[in-house]
């Protein structure tokens, strides 16, 4: 069983698209339970740098009322697809796609967070507060390579309170596209452990969206995950848009991370239907190429189930079910929403 940190397929529908890497029946049958489904307000497109260094500015902000209607045409199109919502780890099996109803970057919650519950009781179980541009809540990561991910302030009061609202709800928090500062203050807030669901070893591959080390050991610390990016910029040390990129790159980062922070902290962030990922793995068919990929490299069946399921389900029970028990010391009860 294979479950994934990301996907852009809402997106794809939504444009009217057909998908790239996810043939949902395809991908069934190559392993894939599903995952984190992005619900993305998209900025206007900007081409791919096609040079480096490169540094892109960042999108204008989308007013909220905009982005509320466009998340409702979008959440519609995540309703239509051959798909499980999930609200609990149990939801995941073999032989079924599972969708985790995921908003990256918050502009269709209200600043007063006076709509989140409503979300919630439609299935919304993961936030990322920003996309790659500002919000009400917090300040995105521009994509520069290289740079550091220390571009911009921090969260906003409401940025403050929304994740707070989201331990107390039982949503997950995402701090893939967010800035350094804003890192450290969810770090510093959250009760949840930490998740990264698309990023890679800044170590490895210098862009801005890239994890440093002092950011992978708060994750690890947190007893949180990253799911690792497939995007070949990602990957790749020279930063550039090369679709021959091989497999054995999305390996090189795995083995980076298990290094840093242990087997119980990798997972898959695949980022497919929303980036370029190398072409040897194609899409979500291609998923038990990067599984024998990673067998290859000696990692045994018992890592393999880890970095395949096992962490993605250990973190959203954490998260969803006991976020204050697992950090919080013993004894304080979890605080949950009534009813
Ligand atoms: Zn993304």
């Amino acid at each position: 069983m294979i479950i994934d940190g990301h996907n852009d397929l809402v997106l794809h529908r939504w444009r009217g698209e057909p998908t790239q890497h996810l043939d949902l029946d395809a991908a069934r049958d190559a392993g894939f339970a599903g995952g984190f489904f992005a619900l993305y307000i998209p900025s206007p497109r900007v081409p791919d740098p096609t040079e480096i260094p490169y540094a892109v500015p960042l999108p204008a902000p989308i007013p909220h009322e905009e982005a509320a209607r466009i998340a409702e045409e979008l959440f519609a199109e995540l309703c239509a697809l051959p798909v499980v919502r999930a609200t609990s780890a149990d939801d995941f099996r073999d032989g079924q796609v599972t969708a985790i109803v995921h908003m990256e970057g918050a502009e269709p919650i209200a600043a007063d967070l006076s709509n989140l519950e409503e979300w919630y009781d439609r299935g919304l179980r993961s936030i990322g507060l920003v996309w790659s541009r500002s919000n009400d809540f917090a300040e995105g990561v521009p994509f520069r390579f290289p740079s550091s991910p220390d571009i911009g302030a921090g969260l906003t009061a409401a940025g403050r309170e929304l994740v707070q609202a989201c331990n107390r709800l039982g949503i997950l928090v995402d701090v893939s596209h967010l800035n350094e500062a804003g890192f450290w203050e969810v770090a510093g807030l959250s009760d949840a452990p930490l998740v990264a669901t698309h990023s890679n070893a800044h170590a490895l591959c210098a862009a801005s969206r890239n994890l440093l080390d002092t950011q992978l050991d708060a994750i690890r610390d947190s007893n949180g995950i990253v799911g690792v990016n497939f995007a070949v910029t990602f990957l790749r040390e020279d930063g550039s848009l090369v679709p021959e990129t091989p497999i054995s790159e999305i390996v090189r980062h795995i083995d980076y991370l298990v290094e840093r922070m242990g087997i119980d902290h990798v997972a898959f962030g695949s980022d497919f239907d929303g980036a370029v990922v190398p072409e040897e793995l194609g899409g979500a068919a291609g998923l038990p190429k990067l599984v024998a990929a990673l067998q290859a490299a000696g990692y045994d069946d018992a890592a393999v189930a880890k970095i395949t399921h096992e962490n993605w389900l250990r973190v959203l029970r954490a998260t969803w079910r006991d976020a204050r028990r697992s950090r919080a010391p013993s004894g304080s009860a979890p605080a949950r929403r009534p009813g």
